[in-house]
């Protein structure tokens, strides 16, 4: 008790151990769980505000541990982005993606567009779509079907805008989509929007929070509007109320993914609610 350390501190020392220690644990557990397919793929509908279709999905990572049970992305994402890992899990992902989209196809159902998350880490070596493309390929993926959605801050790191701006050029050269994640985030300059080709922006879910607040739908309507001109598909995240459904069909938001809809799901869970 009276050990001279202030109460703050010993807590926030413990916690940090303890912190430590799980990055190592689960440094330790990935490799194994790679192999043994613990990482799966989610995937949460995109759906269309005009007609209420379905337009896509986007898959994100579930790791489910056969002791520890299922692990979120918030929990281990930031630790693989720092040691590099993450660049294996999301070409790991990208192909259990492919594998699904093709067993979809060889059973008769028409290809579904599914946007991939990809880690700033790969902007680190110029050559990186090759292992992307040549997967897509071995799968018989007609590329127009992958979107890869890439964080709005890897535009404010003043060493990747390069290599950002050509491997956006690449992806369109090989027929892939693009789409600019969790958009107005950060410190996001519009100008960006012309800057960068982008397909697709996705407008981070801190938009709609207040949406009953004038200001606040003012600020979607024209980044809408902005992105309507510029001929750049919209996508609304993390839409959980009617109220801001409701406002976002009003102003013609192309596409809403969130709760309202449905949460990430197991590709059979997703089949199913494609099929309602
Ligand atoms: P993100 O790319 O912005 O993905 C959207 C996140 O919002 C997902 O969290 C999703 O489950 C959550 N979400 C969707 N609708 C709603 C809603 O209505 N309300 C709320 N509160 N949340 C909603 P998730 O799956 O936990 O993923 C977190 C982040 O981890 C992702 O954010 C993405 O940055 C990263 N991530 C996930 N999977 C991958 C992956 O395979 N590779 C990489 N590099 N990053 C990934
Ligand atoms: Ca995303
Ligand atoms: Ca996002
Ligand atoms: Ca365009």
């Amino acid at each position: 008790q009276d050990s001279g350390t202030h109460p703050a501190c010993a807590f926030y020392d413990a916690d940090f151990t303890k912190q430590l220690q799980t990055e190592q644990e689960l440094n330790d557990l990935f490799e194994h769980s790679l192999k043994n397919h613990d990482f799966k793929v989610y995937l949460q509908p995109k759906v269309r505000l005009l007609d209420g279709g379905i337009a896509g999905a986007e898959a994100l990572v579930r790791w489910i541990h056969p002791q520890k049970g299922i692990i979120f992305p918030s929990d281990f994402i930031p630790i693989f982005e720092h040691n590099g890992k993450i660049c294996h899990l999301d070409l790991y992902m990208f192909e259990e993606v492919c594998r699904l989209l093709e067993q979809w196809n060889q059973k008769g159902q028409p290809w579904i567009p599914i946007s991939v998350n990809l880690s700033r880490q790969h902007f680190k070596n110029p050559e990186f779509l090759k292992a992307f493309s040549e997967i897509a390929e071995r799968y018989h993926i007609p590329p127009n079907t992958i979107e890869f959605e890439l964080t709005e801050s890897i535009l404010f790191d003043p060493q990747q805008i390069e290599v950002v701006k050509i491997s956006i050029q690449k992806m369109h050269a090989l027929g892939f989509l693009c789409s600019l994640d969790d958009f107005g985030s950060g410190f996001s300059s519009l100008g960006l929007l012309k800057e960068f080709d982008v397909d697709t922006i996705k407008l981070d879910r801190q938009f709609f929070l207040d949406i009953s607040k004038e200001k606040s739908r003012d600020v979607i309507a024209c980044l809408i509007e902005l992105a309507k001109k510029l001929n750049v598909r919209t996508v609304a995240e993390g839409i959980e109320e009617q109220e801001q459904l409701d406002y976002l069909r009003e102003i013609g938001c192309d596409l809403v993914q969130g709760y309202i809809f449905s949460k990430p799901l197991p590709p059979k869970e997703f089949e199913a609610f494609c099929a309602r």
